[in-house]
Protein backbone atom coordinates (compact mmCIF):
# COMPACT_ATOMS: atom_id res chain seq x y z
CA UNK A 1 0.00 0.00 0.00
CA UNK A 2 1.62 3.77 -1.02
CA UNK A 3 2.40 6.05 1.54
CA UNK A 4 -0.31 8.87 1.61
CA UNK A 5 0.95 12.17 -0.46
CA UNK A 6 0.46 14.33 1.27
CA UNK A 7 1.33 13.84 4.78
CA UNK A 8 3.81 11.06 4.19
CA UNK A 9 2.66 9.23 7.51
CA UNK A 10 -0.82 6.66 6.92
CA UNK A 11 -1.37 4.70 4.19
CA UNK A 12 -2.73 6.42 1.05
CA UNK A 13 -5.84 4.27 0.84
CA UNK A 14 -7.76 6.48 -1.18
CA UNK A 15 -6.98 8.90 -4.49
CA UNK A 16 -7.35 12.66 -3.87
CA UNK A 17 -7.06 15.50 -6.42
CA UNK A 18 -4.52 17.97 -6.64
CA UNK A 19 -5.72 20.34 -7.16
CA UNK A 20 -9.00 20.22 -5.72
CA UNK A 21 -11.76 18.60 -8.18
CA UNK A 22 -13.91 20.97 -6.68
CA UNK A 23 -12.54 24.52 -8.68
CA UNK A 24 -13.46 22.57 -11.88
CA UNK A 25 -17.25 22.57 -13.12
CA UNK A 26 -18.52 19.61 -15.28
CA UNK A 27 -17.15 18.24 -17.73
CA UNK A 28 -13.94 17.58 -16.12
CA UNK A 29 -10.52 18.18 -17.88
CA UNK A 30 -9.45 14.74 -18.06
CA UNK A 31 -5.88 15.03 -17.53
CA UNK A 32 -6.74 15.93 -13.63
CA UNK A 33 -3.83 14.56 -11.47
CA UNK A 34 -4.74 12.36 -8.06
CA UNK A 35 -2.64 11.07 -5.82
CA UNK A 36 -2.42 8.74 -2.93
CA UNK A 37 -4.34 10.05 -0.11
CA UNK A 38 -5.32 8.50 3.38
CA UNK A 39 -8.77 9.40 4.32
CA UNK A 40 -7.77 11.83 7.34
CA UNK A 41 -6.12 13.95 4.77
CA UNK A 42 -8.53 13.45 1.85
CA UNK A 43 -11.78 13.83 3.93
CA UNK A 44 -10.87 16.40 6.00
CA UNK A 45 -9.91 19.50 3.05
CA UNK A 46 -13.52 18.88 1.60
CA UNK A 47 -14.55 22.53 3.43
CA UNK A 48 -11.28 24.49 2.53
CA UNK A 49 -11.69 23.18 -1.26
CA UNK A 50 -15.18 24.08 -0.86
CA UNK A 51 -14.50 27.64 0.48
CA UNK A 52 -10.77 27.84 -2.41
CA UNK A 53 -13.88 27.51 -5.16
CA UNK A 54 -16.53 29.91 -3.97
CA UNK A 55 -13.40 32.77 -3.62
CA UNK A 56 -11.90 31.76 -6.65
CA UNK A 57 -15.29 31.60 -8.88
CA UNK A 58 -16.07 35.09 -7.40
CA UNK A 59 -12.64 36.13 -8.65
CA UNK A 60 -12.15 34.46 -12.11
CA UNK A 61 -16.03 34.77 -13.31
CA UNK A 62 -16.45 36.95 -16.25
CA UNK A 63 -12.96 36.17 -17.04
CA UNK A 64 -13.50 33.15 -18.96
CA UNK A 65 -16.39 31.24 -20.11
CA UNK A 66 -15.34 28.29 -17.65
CA UNK A 67 -14.84 30.19 -14.78
CA UNK A 68 -18.31 31.64 -15.29
CA UNK A 69 -19.87 28.19 -15.25
CA UNK A 70 -17.54 27.63 -12.27
CA UNK A 71 -19.30 30.29 -10.24
CA UNK A 72 -22.83 29.37 -11.82
CA UNK A 73 -23.01 26.24 -11.65
CA UNK A 74 -20.94 25.18 -8.43
CA UNK A 75 -20.31 28.21 -6.02
CA UNK A 76 -24.45 29.63 -6.38
CA UNK A 77 -25.49 26.31 -4.82
CA UNK A 78 -22.99 26.33 -1.87
CA UNK A 79 -23.95 29.52 -0.71
CA UNK A 80 -27.41 28.74 -0.80
CA UNK A 81 -26.37 25.80 1.44
CA UNK A 82 -23.77 28.08 3.57
CA UNK A 83 -25.66 31.13 4.61
CA UNK A 84 -23.26 32.34 7.27
CA UNK A 85 -20.56 32.48 4.42
CA UNK A 86 -22.54 34.37 2.08
CA UNK A 87 -22.89 36.87 5.02
CA UNK A 88 -19.37 37.05 6.13
CA UNK A 89 -18.36 37.43 2.20
CA UNK A 90 -21.22 39.98 1.88
CA UNK A 91 -19.78 42.07 4.89
CA UNK A 92 -16.21 41.94 3.69
CA UNK A 93 -16.37 43.18 0.19
CA UNK A 94 -15.46 46.33 -1.08
CA UNK A 95 -16.43 48.21 -3.72
CA UNK A 96 -13.38 49.72 -5.55
CA UNK A 97 -12.76 51.55 -9.11
CA UNK A 98 -10.53 50.36 -11.16
CA UNK A 99 -9.25 50.67 -14.99
CA UNK A 100 -10.89 48.09 -17.32
CA UNK A 101 -8.94 46.64 -20.41
CA UNK A 102 -10.51 49.78 -22.35
CA UNK A 103 -8.85 52.69 -20.19
CA UNK A 104 -12.56 52.85 -18.69
CA UNK A 105 -13.07 53.34 -14.66
CA UNK A 106 -15.52 50.60 -13.85
CA UNK A 107 -16.43 49.68 -10.59
CA UNK A 108 -15.32 46.11 -9.41
CA UNK A 109 -16.76 44.13 -6.15
CA UNK A 110 -13.27 43.61 -4.13
CA UNK A 111 -13.77 39.64 -2.54
CA UNK A 112 -11.54 38.98 0.61
CA UNK A 113 -10.24 35.29 0.35
CA UNK A 114 -10.67 33.34 3.71
CA UNK A 115 -6.52 32.97 3.35
CA UNK A 116 -6.02 29.94 5.59
CA UNK A 117 -8.13 28.08 3.04
CA UNK A 118 -6.08 29.64 0.58
CA UNK A 119 -3.02 28.70 1.55
CA UNK A 120 -4.17 25.00 3.02
CA UNK A 121 -5.25 24.30 -0.57
CA UNK A 122 -1.88 25.40 -2.19
CA UNK A 123 0.08 23.93 0.57
CA UNK A 124 -2.02 20.40 -0.14
CA UNK A 125 -1.80 20.91 -3.97
CA UNK A 126 2.05 21.39 -3.74
CA UNK A 127 2.64 18.43 -1.79
CA UNK A 128 0.59 16.00 -3.85
CA UNK A 129 1.71 17.44 -7.08
CA UNK A 130 5.68 17.32 -5.59
CA UNK A 131 4.55 13.53 -5.52
CA UNK A 132 3.02 13.06 -8.36
CA UNK A 133 5.90 14.17 -10.26
CA UNK A 134 8.91 12.69 -7.93
CA UNK A 135 8.12 9.67 -6.89
CA UNK A 136 8.20 10.79 -3.35
CA UNK A 137 6.81 12.97 -0.40
CA UNK A 138 8.05 16.06 0.06
CA UNK A 139 11.09 15.40 2.16
CA UNK A 140 10.95 15.86 6.21
CA UNK A 141 13.79 17.99 6.13
CA UNK A 142 12.23 20.60 3.85
CA UNK A 143 9.99 23.86 4.86
CA UNK A 144 6.70 24.43 3.07
CA UNK A 145 5.61 28.26 2.34
CA UNK A 146 2.94 29.87 0.21
CA UNK A 147 3.13 33.12 -0.85
CA UNK A 148 0.36 35.40 -2.69
CA UNK A 149 1.30 36.85 -6.29
CA UNK A 150 -0.45 39.40 -8.55
CA UNK A 151 1.34 37.95 -11.32
CA UNK A 152 4.64 36.39 -12.32
CA UNK A 153 7.16 38.24 -10.02
CA UNK A 154 9.61 40.46 -13.22
CA UNK A 155 12.76 38.76 -11.26
CA UNK A 156 11.76 35.57 -11.90
CA UNK A 157 11.03 36.35 -16.00
CA UNK A 158 14.51 34.86 -16.64
CA UNK A 159 14.51 31.98 -15.76
CA UNK A 160 11.36 30.95 -16.21
CA UNK A 161 11.77 28.73 -19.25
CA UNK A 162 13.75 26.68 -16.45
CA UNK A 163 10.55 25.59 -15.12
CA UNK A 164 8.24 22.71 -16.47
CA UNK A 165 5.09 23.78 -17.15
CA UNK A 166 1.92 21.81 -16.72
CA UNK A 167 -1.81 22.68 -18.12
CA UNK A 168 -4.83 21.10 -16.97
CA UNK A 169 -7.81 21.23 -19.00
CA UNK A 170 -8.41 23.98 -21.11
CA UNK A 171 -6.21 26.32 -19.37
CA UNK A 172 -8.02 26.33 -16.07
CA UNK A 173 -4.93 25.53 -13.72
CA UNK A 174 -1.33 26.19 -15.64
CA UNK A 175 1.22 25.23 -12.89
CA UNK A 176 4.90 25.87 -13.58
CA UNK A 177 7.92 23.69 -11.53
CA UNK A 178 11.02 22.75 -10.83
CA UNK A 179 12.48 20.16 -8.37
CA UNK A 180 16.15 20.49 -7.59
CA UNK A 181 18.15 17.02 -8.23
CA UNK A 182 20.91 18.14 -6.50
CA UNK A 183 18.61 18.54 -3.47
CA UNK A 184 15.02 17.62 -3.49
CA UNK A 185 14.59 19.66 -0.24
CA UNK A 186 14.47 22.71 -3.32
CA UNK A 187 11.42 22.96 -4.98
CA UNK A 188 9.86 25.95 -6.63
CA UNK A 189 5.89 25.83 -7.27
CA UNK A 190 3.82 28.69 -9.74
CA UNK A 191 -0.12 28.13 -9.87
CA UNK A 192 -2.19 30.07 -12.30
CA UNK A 193 -5.89 29.42 -11.75
CA UNK A 194 -8.30 30.81 -14.58
CA UNK A 195 -5.93 33.49 -15.61
CA UNK A 196 -7.26 35.16 -12.62
CA UNK A 197 -5.61 34.18 -9.44
CA UNK A 198 -1.89 33.06 -8.59
CA UNK A 199 -0.03 31.75 -6.21
CA UNK A 200 3.23 30.49 -5.47
CA UNK A 201 4.96 28.32 -2.95
CA UNK A 202 8.45 26.73 -2.51
CA UNK A 203 10.23 24.25 -0.37
CA UNK A 204 13.68 24.52 1.18
CA UNK A 205 15.48 23.01 3.95
CA UNK A 206 15.01 22.92 7.52
CA UNK A 207 18.71 24.09 8.84
CA UNK A 208 19.37 22.68 12.27
ZN1 LIG B 1 -2.41 11.70 4.87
Amino acid sequence: MPICAICGEREGITRDHVPPKAIFPRPRPANLVTVPACPECNNGASDNDDLFKVFLSMQAAGNNEIATRLFQEKTVRTLERNQSLLTAIRRESTEAEVVNNQGHLETRTGVLWNSAAHDAVIERTIRGLYFHHSGSQVPNDANLSVQWLHGVPEEMLPNIHLLNEVVLGDNQVTYKYIIYENDPRHSLWLFDFYGAHWASGHTSPIYP
